[in-house]
């Protein structure tokens, strides 16, 4: 899961890092910004700077999203990978063993 804010909707009121300091971080200008471990990611900030968030906080940062006042925490999925076209098979799969029929004859 990954995770960023729009800043130019920020209230600056502080509710995220109150739900996950260790993702979310308010600095002196009043806004909070996502942080990736101690890494803030402010520069530029907005969609340009989203973090992975670690597995152990993603119901905090959720919760966060959900009582952002400014509707600004943004939350998406990690990203998939696609597999070419070339890796998916088609071919029709064998039936198990024991569901085949064999005849041994002289009956
Ligand atoms: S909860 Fe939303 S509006 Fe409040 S500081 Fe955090 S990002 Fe900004």
């Amino acid at each position: 899961m990954r995770t960023w804010i729009d800043q130019d909707l920020c209230t600056g009121d502080g509710l995220c890092t109150d739900h996950c300091p260790d993702v979310f971080v308010l600095l002196d200008d009043g806004i909070s910004y996502v942080r990736d471990g101690p890494v803030v990611a402010n520069d530029p900030g907005g969609r340009a700077s989203i973090v992975t968030v670690p597995p152990r906080y993603e119901a905090d940062v959720v919760a966060a999203a959900l009582d952002c006042p400014g509707e600004c925490i943004f939350v998406e999925p990690d990203e998939t990978i696609e597999l070419p076209l070339d890796l998916v098979t088609t071919s029709p799969v064998a039936p198990p063993r024991s569901s085949v029929k064999t005849t041994t004859g002289g009956g």
